[in-house]
């Protein structure tokens, strides 16, 4: 496997932007010349296997760069972990899922036959985040090849320490006409948006997926669109606290909040508002016994989203919400350094912009309800967010609070871990995106599935007799 020196690595800056749509051509010219069988593809699977296998140390090393400190822990359970365990899990399946399914034709086409068959879409478009920068590109791949496409990856410019890595590594397994991936700001993100792609998955926020999606409706090209948006977490009263607090503070301060699917905010009964502030603060210090100097808490990746973060603790303060401090010491804590403390706010209300922007940071707001309606209420008076989080174990309640409540998926008793389930698609809904992706879900979404099958000659000539 080719490795980059730091010389080729200084090469690379300043090349001219890549040629997209000689790519693009190439990939599709390839595609229609013949479907990748199943033998290719589980060797393109194998390939993605062994190279993030073989390069762990680099793929570390690159994400940490360009969070100018990433805990090597998040990197690899957080992003090699569940990447590995859902390529296998395609590895195992896939011969099945690619299966023709026959279904039953209706009697009055009765001796007709229906299947369902799958087909590649031809040439897919992935646009990755920089959160989780390994994962969240090479997942959308994954799934992707295992549906037999061709690809063309456009990793978040926000990492390009791991953009580069990214490049480097599929290049040395892929040539440019099967899976190829082009580097460049957000100038190229909106070229390569408007490549007339047989499908389209962009990983961001709100705001560019509209973009994705009107460059993409040019070209009547397919999307998924995995964004993000406010996922509230519920803690009923009944439910002990101590165990809540640690899952969703344990949730919320993985990659410092830097996390699409971390619990938001937190609405608490009201009974309960001032023990959970203070078994938070407990917590914090016992998950972060530092802030500064600890190699086990990931910075913000940038000085202007430090800045951001920043805005929404002066501006709930301004507006005399309370901000408190969580763990030992933020002393030293900086924009220059980008090591941003965990911290909550109470008396938050929903002319703060904390309550209005998807925070993405390691900030906290504390909700209060009265009683489980008004905590659903203020759910579903607010976008459809992409994850919902509950803390019950009353049957009935949990059954009531999936019945009244729409998002992009659920986790009871517990934050974020419903993305691991290799069996269940994963998307949002609404504003925080559409479409699927994951295991059988994300073939399902690269493959073309025509919804009838062969109807023999003798059977149309016998429904269009005259
Ligand atoms: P972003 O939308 O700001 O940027 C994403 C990428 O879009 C950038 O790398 C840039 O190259 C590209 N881009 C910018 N302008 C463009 C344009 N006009 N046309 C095409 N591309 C353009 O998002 P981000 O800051 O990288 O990520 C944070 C957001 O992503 C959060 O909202 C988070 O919730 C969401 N997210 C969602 C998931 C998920 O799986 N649902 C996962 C991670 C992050």
């Amino acid at each position: 496997m080719a490795t980059i020196s730091s010389t080729q690595e200084s090469a690379v800056v300043g090349r001219p932007s890549p040629n997209l749509r000689a790519i693009f051509d190439a990939q599709r010219s390839a595609s229609r010349a013949g479907t990748l069988p199943y033998a290719r593809r589980v060797a393109s699977l194998g390939a993605i296997e062994s190279v993030v296998l073989d390069r762990q140390a680099e793929i570390v090393r690159a994400v940490d760069e360009d969070f100018g400190g990433r805990a090597r822990e998040e990197t690899l359970g957080l992003e090699l972990a569940p990447l590995i365990d859902s390529l296998r899990h395609t590895k195992r399946h896939l011969r099945q899922w690619m299966k023709t399914r026959s279904v039953r034709a209706g009697i009055q086409y009765f001796p007709a036959s229906a299947k369902i068959v799958y087909q590649p879409l031809g040439v897919v478009g992935i646009a990755g985040a920089w959160n989780y920068p390994i994962l969240l590109t090479l997942l959308p791949l994954v799934d992707a090849i295992g549906a037999g496409n061709r690809v063309m990856l456009k990793p978040s410019e926000l990492a390009p320490a791991t953009a580069e890595l990214l490049r480097s590594m599929l290049a040395g397994v892929f040539s440019e006409d099967y899976v190829a991936v082009v580097n460049g700001d957000a100038a190229i993100g909106a070229e390569f948006a408007t490549l007339p792609f047989d499908h389209l998955l962009f990983t961001g926020s709100t705001r560019v997926g509209k973009m994705i999606m009107s460059a993409a409706s040019k070209n009547l090209t397919p999307v998924t669109l995995e964004l993000g948006g406010k996922s509230p977490a519920i803690v009923h009263q009944d439910f002990p606290l101590r165990t809540a607090v640690e899952r969703i503070l344990t949730g919320k301060l993985y990659n410092a909040g830097q996390t699409c699917l971390a619990p938001d905010y937190v609405l608490v009964h009201e009974s309960k508002r001032d023990e959970f502030v203070a078994l938070a603060q407990e917590i914090a210090a016992r998950l972060y016994p530092e802030w500064l100097g600890n190699p086990q808490y990931t910075r913000i990746i940038n000085r202007a989203h430090y800045q951001r973060l920043q805005g929404y603790l002066d501006d709930a303060a301004a507006r005399s919400a309370r901000v408190i401090s969580l763990g030992k010491d933020r002393k030293g804590c900086d924009s220059t350094n980008r090591v941003f403390p965990g911290v909550l706010i109470a008396d938050v209300n929903d002319s703060m912009q904390v309550m209005q922007e998807e925070i993405f940071g390691p900030i906290l707001p504390v909700l209060t309800y009265r009683d489980l309606g008004e905590a659903l209420k203020y759910v579903n008076d607010h976008p459809r967010p992409l994850a919902l989080y509950y803390f019950d174990y009353d049957a009935a309640r949990v059954e009531r609070v999936l019945d009244e409540t729409t998002s992009g998926g659920v986790t009871i008793n517990d934050v974020i871990y419903h993305i691991a389930q290799n069996n269940l698609p994963f998307g949002g809904i609404g504003p925080s995106g559409m479409g699927h992706y994951h295991g059988r879900a994300g073939f399902e979404t690269f493959s073309q599935t025509p919804p009838y099958g062969p109807v023999s000659e003798r059977v149309i000539r016998f429904l269009l007799r005259k």
